[in-house]
């Protein structure tokens, strides 16, 4: 971002976030801004700007604004300005829109984070903002891979015993309540902060799976790290969300090496009509040239 007191920006850029894209999208934009006023800077010291720069006058003015829902207690901050906390459904988010200016709307959630999607859908209607889903793309099996496609988490839970008794559950913290009745299955589970639900004993927690291992942990893991999890725990199956991002995972790839089979949970719909991107050079190339003022 580039700020100049007194000088409004041209355009703010409200990334809802929570993802690698959603941060690295950030720091593409604080580092295009700076870029920008530093070469206009350097027009208005007499030096040679570059030609692109002179052709187009004054830097463009760019804030950015990363939301995020608050679910990770340290959360990495990306560049620019962050808020956190929900909005309160899409009028909160409109709302919100209205007050700050904004005039772009990235929806950088997570593929999984189907709610906010909606929600991002609606308030861009109400508000009339231009609105990109950032989604990267999902997995696909390579030879040797032993993948079975589950379309939620309930039916993941359904299909599960059939496939293995010690499973490396990795579909996030939340949501375990869905295998909480696979009394017979143990489950590996690794997430950042502990499981809301992971607290034995309170009467108010959501149910758990009886035979359960949290390990708290943060990524980017390794292949080794992944092979050398899935020996020590002696994991006969791996439980997934197609999330995507990079071409495979590790986890997939020592999935692979072991014969290990997966339950891959199929991704939810995107709302109808939303303009997509697969990937932040995608988003930038949108936010510069097809909405531009
Ligand atoms: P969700 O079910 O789609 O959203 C539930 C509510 O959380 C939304 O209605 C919204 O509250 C609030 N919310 C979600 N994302 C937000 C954001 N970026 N900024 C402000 N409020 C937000 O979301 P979720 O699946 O719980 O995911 C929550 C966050 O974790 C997202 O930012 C997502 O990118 C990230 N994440 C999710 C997954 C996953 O598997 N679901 C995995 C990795 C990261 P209001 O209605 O009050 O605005």
């Amino acid at each position: 971002m580039s700020a100049e007191p007194g000088r409004a920006p041209d355009r703010h850029v409200l990334i809802l976030g929570g993802t690698t894209e959603a941060r690295r999208l950030a720091v593409e934009l604080a580092a295009a801004g700076t870029r920008a006023g530093a070469a206009a800077d350097g027009a208005h010291a007499g030096s040679a700007p570059d030609a692109g720069t002179a052709r187009r006058g004054p830097a463009e003015r760019v804030r950015v604004t990363t939301s995020l829902a608050g679910r990770v207690a340290a959360p990495v901050l990306p560049p620019g300005e962050t808020r956190i906390g929900g909005f309160g459904g899409p009028a909160g988010l409109a709302a919100w829109i209205s007050a700050h200016q904004v005039t772009h709307l990235v929806d950088a959630t997570h593929p999984f984070a189907e709610r906010m999607s909606f929600n991002a859908a609606e308030a861009a209607a109400l508000s009339g903002v231009p609105l990109l889903a950032l989604r990267r793309p999902g997995w696909t099996p390579e030879p040797g891979d032993a993948w079975t496609y589950a379309d939620s988490l309930a039916d993941a839970a359904e299909l599960l015993p059939a496939l293995g008794t010690r499973a490396f559950l990795t579909t996030g913290r939340t949501g375990l309540h869905g295998f909480a009745h696979l009394t017979e299955t143990w489950f590996l589970v690794r997430s950042v902060d502990p499981p809301p639900d992971f607290v034995r004993g309170d009467p108010q927690a959501s149910p758990v799976p009886p035979r359960l291992e949290v390990l708290l942990a943060r990524g980017p893991f390794t292949l080794a790290d992944e092979r050398e999890l899935l020996a020590r725990h002696r994991i006969d199956v791996l439980v997934t969300k197609d999330s995507g991002g990079t071409a495979t995972s590790p986890k997939l790839t020592a999935a692979r090496e072991a014969g290990i089979p997966v339950l891959v949970v199929r991704r939810p719909a995107v709302p109808q009509g939303v303009v997509e991107a697969e990937s932040v050079a995608a988003a930038l190339h949108w936010l510069r040239y097809d909405h531009a003022h």
